[in-house]
């Protein structure tokens, strides 16, 4: 699935990311989430120490803002491995040097060891347990170090100490938020992409026969709930074995995506259609009578057999599609039962000699 590249944040979360990269890509969004909040949080830190003429002080934080631009140049190198260790343990040493030399112990900035803890289990995989959990386990026991041997901030006053611990928990709730917004819109993409591949038959494009037999039990259903007509078709196409006989396998599965087109193309937006198996196909059409449905379907036989589908040879493949037709009746049961009879029908147009649309009306 190609990540999508529409806004700023997008761009910075595929920064360095690869087309192909599907499977870890949550992880490496993550990990670029992580170097650029990094980068902020030096960013702000640098600010307010140069507001203090402590440069030796912003010189450390630069020193770790390089890393974490470095960070970056690794990961469109494809160092990705790398860089995901970077990042938790730049981080450690900062929050541990800031906590206990630059703040004191009442900014209470050890807290963000809470997104380090956070970032252990959304950029190294459930695999990865070395690496989660000893990143988990050197938070926690680093945070408890700064809870029980505080040092006295160098350079900060009791009321400003009350400040940070303050700023400290919206930056901490902000970054969680962020993770935890990332990771679940990327859930989201993934889920919606995979419905579509369980739902769509790739050769056609069409819905598969799960999905369009999921849409004919839904709009049975509707049209014996509300008393309105619905008709069944299985679409068949003529003489297929010999067309792939005749021009080879690959032509045959040119005229199934062709023709699947056109025969999507002559439906209404409320119809459904699908694959139903090799080169038959089912549509249902909600709301429709069987004259209208009969009427429609002749209109899509003859715009099958109109279509000139030529091959890379150049060669004009002749189709022609076969169609079975059946309404649901008050007397319906199943919508099986419905299926059924279009497939009798279907059968007859066969036998009459293909390149023909046959209704089945209810024996009832
Ligand atoms: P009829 O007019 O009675 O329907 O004859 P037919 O030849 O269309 O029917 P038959 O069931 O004998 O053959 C269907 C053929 O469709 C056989 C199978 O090889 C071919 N087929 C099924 N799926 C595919 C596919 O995905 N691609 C291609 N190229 N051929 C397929
Ligand atoms: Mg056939
Ligand atoms: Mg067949």
């Amino acid at each position: 699935m190609p990540p999508s590249k529409n806004n700023w944040l997008e761009k910075l979360l595929n920064f360095g990311i690869s087309e192909g990269s599907a499977n870890n890509l949550n992880y490496k969004q993550v990990v670029n989430l992580a170097l650029a909040l990094l980068c902020v949080t030096d960013a702000g830190m640098m600010l307010v120490f140069a507001l203090q003429q402590a440069f030796w002080v912003v010189g450390f934080y630069a020193i770790f803002m390089v890393i974490s631009l470095f960070g970056f140049y690794l990961h469109s190198r494809h160092y990705f491995s790398l860089v995901k260790l970077i990042v938790p343990f730049s981080t450690i040493v900062q929050i541990v040097v800031t906590s206990l030399y630059f703040f004191g112990p009442g900014s209470d900035f050890h807290w963000l060891f809470v997104t380090v803890a956070a970032y252990a289990f959304t950029a190294f995989r459930p695999d990865e347990k070395i690496m989660r959990y000893g990143v988990v386990l050197l938070s926690v026991m680093l945070f408890t170090a700064c809870e029980i041997f505080p040092l006295e901030g160098v350079h900060m006053s009791n009321a400003d100490q009350g400040l940070t611990a303050v700023l400290t928990f919206l930056w901490t709730l902000f970054t969680l938020a962020v993770v935890i917004n990332v990771v679940i819109a990327r859930l989201r993409k993934v889920n919606d992409y995979l419905r579509v591949l369980a739902e769509k038959d790739e050769l056609t494009g069409l819905a598969n026969r799960r999905k369009v037999l999921a849409n004919a039990v839904t709009m049975y259903t509707e049209a014996m709930y509300y008393h309105q007509p619905c008709v069944f078709a299985i679409l068949d196409l003529d003489h297929f074995k010999r067309i792939n006989d005749t021009f080879g396998h690959d032509a045959g599965d040119l005229v199934l995506s062709e023709i699947s087109g056109v025969m999507q193309s002559c439906l209404n937006k409320g119809d459904a259609i699908g694959r139903y198996g090799g080169e038959e196909f089912v549509a249902i059409m909600g709301n429709t009578t069987l004259t209208e449905a009969q009427q429609k379907m002749d209109s899509l036989r003859e715009a099958v057999e109109n279509t000139y589908i030529t091959t890379e040879k150049g060669i004009v493949i002749p189709v022609t599609v076969s169609i079975g037709l059946a309404a649901i009746s008050s007397q319906t049961k199943r919508y099986e039962d419905v299926l059924a009879l279009a497939d009798t029908a279907l059968y007859q147009a066969k036998k009459a000699g293909r390149n023909r649309v046959i209704a089945q009306h209810p024996t009832f």
